[in-house]
């Protein structure tokens, strides 16, 4: 074994030590531990014969770079993918799983606790091509089977689901879409990879908002979808025709983020069980909505699929005023007021139910708060926001 070979690639290895390596390699005249950004429209070739010679490995800047690459290698490795697509965003990553997969004249399912801009990309692009959709209750498991036509091509899921976090069972669903023909998508952003791996569950299509904890400091946008081999084909030839790439500076802070991924997710994850329980205990808090704890109605699917949860999780308070809510998070000292979540630092946000639940009911006077817990002390976390229930309870 030479040194420039990529310890990344053997299967063996724990996935801290292959997040450390994966995407890497280096040989004497590119000896850096890091690969560089390369900035690239013009690729120049040797020769004609070079133009169109098939080990030709670059041809244009929008088809691949080095950059690209290593962190298209690091995804498959993350993800056990036949191929990975790297989207501008997590929103495009979202459009271009869907889009390689449907039709005019298809029909699609989607999660009713789907992240609000995918319905936004459903009800509006897609129904536009004549794409109709379904939103189903994400607790249905084998039942959604009553919800297929004969021309659903495609399911999106997402689990935990955006602001409920109401769990789904992946496997269930992906067997009766399989059975019908149907493509399994799965908005993983909440888990990543390191927690849950949707093509080891039956997901054709993994997209995550790599703007959240794969670059995991707040400071660039990127969407990827891992596909299986039944699904790449099409997933590759889709991106290709839509011209979709993503900026070199946005690619090299993701494969920087991977290398702390696994550390980052730890610590958010045991600050925000800490931060979670302490919560349950406060007479403001009617529920806290996070599956990891275990009398979360999604516990049991959780711990029987995923290993893990990160810092993403919501509460129901008692009913109290928007003005008491309003004294509570403004005065925050930690918490951010911020959409996007997955940096280092905690955020909170008043979640607004309106017009997103059409499959199933969301009691909208009910008051309901997400928190990302980031990386800061926990007890400082847990300070600050116990000044935010006595300021709360203050207001009424
Ligand atoms: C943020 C988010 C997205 C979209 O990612 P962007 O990079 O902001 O476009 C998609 N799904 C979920 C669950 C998200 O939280």
């Amino acid at each position: 074994m030479t040194k420039s070979s990529d310890p990344g690639v053997n299967a063996a290895y724990g996935i801290a030590t292959r997040l450390s390596h994966a995407g890497r390699s280096h040989s004497p005249d590119m000896p850096f531990v890091n690969v560089p950004v390369v900035r690239a429209s013009t690729v120049l070739f040797e020769d004609v014969h070079a133009m169109h010679a098939p080990e030709t490995k670059y041809h244009y800047g929008r088809r691949g770079t080095p950059t690209s690459e290593a962190l298209t290698d690091a995804m498959n490795e993350l993800e056990g993918a036949a191929g990975t697509v790297l989207a501008p965003s997590g929103l495009a990553a979202i459009s271009v799983a869907l889009l390689s997969c449907l039709s005019a004249g298809d029909h699609l399912l989607v999660s009713d606790t789907a992240y609000r801009p995918t319905r936004g990309v459903c009800n509006g692009v897609l129904k536009r091509l004549g794409i109709e959709t379904t939103y189903f209750d994400p607790g249905l498991g084998a039942g959604i089977e009553a919800l297929f036509k004969p021309n659903t091509k495609a399911v999106f899921t997402e689990a935990p689901g955006s602001l409920t976090f109401e769990m789904m069972d992946i496997p269930a669903i992906a067997e009766v879409a399989h059975r019908h023909g149907a493509t399994v998508l799965m908005d993983n952003t909440w888990a990543t990879p390191l927690f849950f791996k949707p093509l080891d569950h039956g997901v054709d299509l993994s997209i995550m908002a790599a703007t959240k904890y794969v670059v995991g400091h707040s400071d660039a946008m990127i969407g990827t979808v891992a596909a299986n081999a039944r699904a790449w084909p099409a997933l590759k030839a889709t991106y290709g025709d839509l011209g979709m790439f993503t900026g070199p500076d946005d690619m090299w802070l993701a494969l920087r983020g991977l290398r702390t991924m696994a550390v980052r997710l730890e610590r958010h994850q045991k600050s925000t069980l800490a931060v979670a329980r302490w919560m349950q205990d406060q007479p403001a808090v009617e529920r806290v909505l996070y599956p990891a704890l275990p009398d979360d109605p999604g516990h049991a699917i959780w711990k029987r699929d995923f290993c893990g949860a990160s810092g993403l999780f919501g509460v129901i308070l008692k009913p109290c005023s928007k003005d008491a809510i309003a004294a509570m998070l403004d005065g925050l000292d930690l918490f951010g007021l911020g959409y996007s979540w997955g940096g280092f630092e905690s955020l909170a946000i008043p979640c607004d139910m309106s017009g997103i639940r059409t499959a199933t009911k969301w009691d909208l006077d009910t008051p309901l708060l997400r928190f990302h817990i980031g990386l800061e002390d926990p007890k400082d976390l847990i300070a600050d926001l116990k000044a935010g229930f006595d300021r709360l309870a203050a207001r009424g």
